[in-house]
């Protein structure tokens, strides 16, 4: 294997692909790692960003530093496959290997003025902006949140505990919130929602956004809004879209790669976490396994040694209603109240504490 590798992105996946390998990188061995940001951050806590709720701070974790690893800050623009190049705003890097990590972004599924009038919670930079706007907002102004999903749904009760004045709907395209999760999970949400006063319309198919109105199909209706969130779907980050004629899309448009996570139909290129493909929805649990998985198939390439994959197998989910209550399923089981909570703090904490 030669020596130089660079890794797109210090998020879930890259960063676990870090912290697998580097205690036993071999010295010939050189990594380069570029991100737009100059931390990890925690992203299944940008929501209390745009919320207000934590501090920006509290989601950031430093990289991990060894001698062979140079990180670069840079924006990464287009990678050219056979170069063996990438393109960044400012830097332009060779690889023998490179691994990419890149994440996704919002999907706006062609709904016209969506991208254009929506803020977002997906990133650092666009939920520190939704921040600025809610911050700026006036007693009984309306936040309109797109989509009725786990973020959507942390985002909507962390907010309304950070802002009692404002007013709060969600529209969400099926005819519950949290359409993947058991029933019971999405009625102990639901009742809470109502209880604190968090407007719950279904059944909303959203044709188009402009400045002011949130426009759906439901008998051609429109919701005026003061600050619209976009949160109704992800795909994977565009700068990955380059690999495809090395590969196939998946239904998500994600990334089908061999068990090693290389391409199929290119030697030396891996693909982690949300732009890979897989038989789970994207998540941070799954990006870390992915990452850990390509750090140990590197690893046996260095030592020489057999990679026998073991099967991904993933906790279950886990998410906050506001700042004491939670919900999740673990090991197949609901779990509902203040336990979910604490698991998921200490989940994250533990990820938090246990990087650099
Ligand atoms: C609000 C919210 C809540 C969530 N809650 C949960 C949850 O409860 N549980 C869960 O399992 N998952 C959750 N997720 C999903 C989870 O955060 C992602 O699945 C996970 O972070 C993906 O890991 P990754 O390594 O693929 O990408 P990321 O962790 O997103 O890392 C990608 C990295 O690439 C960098 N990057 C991207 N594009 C560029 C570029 N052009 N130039 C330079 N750098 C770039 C980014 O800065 C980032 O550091 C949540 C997501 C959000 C937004």
């Amino acid at each position: 294997m030669s020596n130089e590798i660079v890794l797109l992105g210090a998020g879930y996946a890259g960063i676990s692909f870090l912290n697998t390998i580097l205690p036993h990188i071999p010295a010939d061995v050189h990594i380069s790692v570029v991100d737009r940001l100059s931390n990890h951050t925690i992203k299944p806590e940008y929501y209390a960003l745009a919320s207000g709720s934590l501090n920006e701070t509290k989601i950031k974790a430093p990289f991990p530093v060894h001698k062979q690893v140079t990180y670069i800050n840079d924006e990464i623009e287009e990678i050219q496959v056979y170069n063996h190049k990438v393109m960044c705003k400012k830097n332009e890097l060779h690889f023998d290997h490179l691994i990419v990590a890149l994440g996704c972004v919002d999907n706006y599924f062609n709904v016209p003025w969506a991208e254009e009038y929506t803020h977002s919670i997906q990133t650092f930079g666009k939920a520190m902006q939704t921040r600025k706007v809610i911050d700026a907002l006036l007693p009984d102004n309306h936040v309109v949140i797109i989509g009725g999903g786990l973020s959507s749904v942390e985002f909507a009760s962390d907010l309304r505990e950070q802002h009692p004045e404002l007013n709060i709907t969600m529209l969400e395209r099926s005819n519950e919130v949290l359409p993947t999760l058991p029933e019971r999970i999405q009625r102990f949400v639901r009742d809470y929602l109502d209880d604190h006063e968090i407007q719950v319309l279904t059944n909303i198919s959203v044709t188009m956004v402009d400045d002011k109105q949130v426009h759906y199909s439901f008998e051609n209706r429109s919701i005026p809004y003061d600050v619209c969130v976009w949160a109704a779907g992800i795909k994977p980050n565009p700068i990955s879209n380059a690999l495809l004629a090395y590969s196939n899309p998946d239904r998500m448009n994600r990334i089908v790669v061999k068990d090693n996570y290389e391409l199929p139909y290119f030697k030396g290129i891996f693909v982690v976490g949300d732009c890979a493909s897989s038989a789970f929805a994207p998540s941070a649990q799954l990006s870390h396994l992915q990452g850990k998985q390509l750090g140990q198939y590197f690893l046996s390439v260095w030592q020489n040694r057999e990679y026998i994959p073991e099967p991904i197998k993933l906790k279950g989910v886990l998410g906050y209603l506001g700042k004491k209550t939670g919900f999740g399923m673990v090991s197949d089981n609901v779990i509902l109240g203040k336990v979910p909570h604490v698991i998921k703090s200490g989940v994250l904490w533990m990820h938090k504490h246990h990087i650099g």
